[in-house]
């Protein structure tokens, strides 16, 4: 597939109105709030109308924008009937009401990030929060990206760390995405994980740098973050990108919403959670063939009625769409069980060799606070119930085998 332009430069700019020109977009709304106006959505608008473009601005309301329907609404009525591209200026809730609002509409979108703290830029879904639901809604990827490297420099400092942690969480999304290839079933491509391999480990080389905002670190960051993106789009799913330890901040992240709690950064929650997984892929690594034999032995399938008690225990009204999603293994025969149980064991120096390239929980913990984040739950304002809930009942979220779902066979997990 032809991949989008991507412009990450000290000042991205020139380039930008090169692409404008080029494009023939003389005329765009340009979406930002107050924020993200005075970081760069004021000096764009300005070079813009300076190039010959004429920008509308739309500003957002509020000191912190929520991508819900008021949000929506307050934007297109700022864009009024006249048919125009969009600019978005702003991190992930900006981009996500951009991206949604232009489609909805018939119009492409640019997007312009103001902080390098999401993997969301380059994604289709729009991450909106609908009736109080959170939820992932198919849009449409922005026609290019022009990364500002020295505005995302001066992003605060907790969107950096947040953007890190989203990196930090590719271990243990790739990893899986090998282990429910080995186990379960596929698709998998091993170019576009290597792609995301590499992005992940250039970012990590510069955890120091990430956390004193250096130009270098915050490209590296900023590239890892487009390239997971790119990733998820080439391969036409999330597996690169986002698994059990993306399951594990859902649940709290919905749980949140629920209680009408403040939210805590997407990253922050993925980067924390990713150190709880890789506490499973460590297990797991450690553990003799003889010993998960032993373990398989004793495993018995799950009963299918436990198993919604338990969903309806940790989902309450989410728990009809829950069951539906976790169908694959609410259904299973005691054959498919057999079989699961058989072919662990039978590939199991390759499960090990997947769980030996996940750093170890230690190693995972000294990136993040190098980078300026945290591993420790409460930091985050989380607490010590929520957080044994995420971990148990986290994997219900979606329907991928994960290191959770083996876990469970193997009775590391409840
Ligand atoms: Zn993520």
């Amino acid at each position: 597939m032809s991949e989008l332009p991507v412009v990450i430069a000290p000042d991205a700019l020139p380039a930008l109105i090169e692409f404008l020109h080029s494009q023939q977009l003389m005329a765009l709304n340009l979406t930002a709030d107050a924020n993200t106006w005075r970081a760069l959505g004021a000096r764009v608008a300005q070079g813009l109308a300076a190039a010959g473009v004429d920008v509308k601005p739309i500003l957002l309301a509020g000191d912190e924008v929520t991508p819900d329907e008021q949000t929506i609404v307050e934007l297109l009525l700022g864009a009024g009937r006249e048919q125009r591209p969009y600019l978005a200026v702003g991190s992930g809730v900006i981009t996500d009401v951009t991206r949604f609002a232009s489609y909805c509409t018939g119009n492409a979108f640019i997007c312009l990030p103001t902080a390098p703290s999401v993997d969301a830029y380059t994604s289709t879904g729009s991450s909106l929060i609908l009736r109080g639901l959170k939820q992932s809604i198919y849009s449409q990827a922005p026609a290019a990206v022009f990364a500002d490297l020295d505005t995302l420099c001066a992003a605060p400092r907790p969107m950096i760390a947040a953007g890190f942690g989203d990196v930090v969480a590719k271990y243990t999304a790739v990893a899986d995405w090998k282990l429910a290839t080995l186990l379960w079933d596929g698709p998998y491509d091993a170019a576009v994980a290597r792609r995301m391999e590499v992005a992940r480990d250039r970012c990590m080389a510069q955890a120091d740098q990430v956390g004193a905002a250096q130009p270098e670190g915050i490209h590296s960051l900023i590239d890892a973050l487009i390239e997971a993106g790119l990733c998820m789009l080439a391969f036409g799913g999330s597996q690169p990108a986002g698994q059990s330890e993306h399951y594990i901040s859902h649940y709290l992240e919905m749980k949140l919403v629920r209680e009408g709690r403040k939210p805590v950064l997407h990253g922050a929650k993925t980067g924390m959670a990713t150190v709880i997984v890789a506490r499973y892929y460590q297990q797991i690594g450690a553990m003799s063939r003889a010993e998960a034999g032993r373990r398989l032995a004793e495993a018995r399938r799950p009963d299918r009625a436990q198993e919604i008690e338990r969903i309806r225990l940790a989902y309450g009204s989410l728990t009809d769409s829950v069951v539906a999603e976790q169908a694959p293994f609410l259904d299973w025969s005691e054959a498919d069980y057999d079989r699961l149980k058989q072919r662990i064991l039978d590939r199991w120096p390759e499960v090990q060799a997947v769980a030996a390239e996940v750093p170890s929980p230690a190693a995972l913990t000294d990136l993040l606070q190098r980078a300026g984040g945290t591993a420790d739950p409460a930091a985050l304002g989380l607490g010590d119930e929520e957080m044994a809930l995420a971990e148990v009942y986290g994997h219900y979220v979606r329907n991928r085998f994960t290191a959770m779902k083996l876990s469970r066979v193997l009775g590391l997990l409840a």
